[in-house]
């Protein structure tokens, strides 16, 4: 119960992410309050670009 709270408490926050700058299609991020570290997809953007293209030629 009490190793719950911890966590519940953990993820309670904002991650407040620090992105490095982007030295190819992932980026590594550490929050600055809790350490906690995320890889960002630099190109996701366009992914879903290139998806919406394909939706519409599909339909
Ligand atoms: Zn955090």
């Amino acid at each position: 119960m009490e190793t719950l709270e911890l966590k519940k408490e953990a993820a309670a926050h904002a991650h407040h992410w620090i992105i490095e700058e982007a030295a190819g299609p992932l980026s590594g991020g550490r929050c600055k309050t809790c350490g906690a570290v995320k890889a960002f997809k630099n190109w996701l953007a366009d992914s879903d670009f290139i998806t919406n293209e394909e939706h519409r030629v599909a339909a």
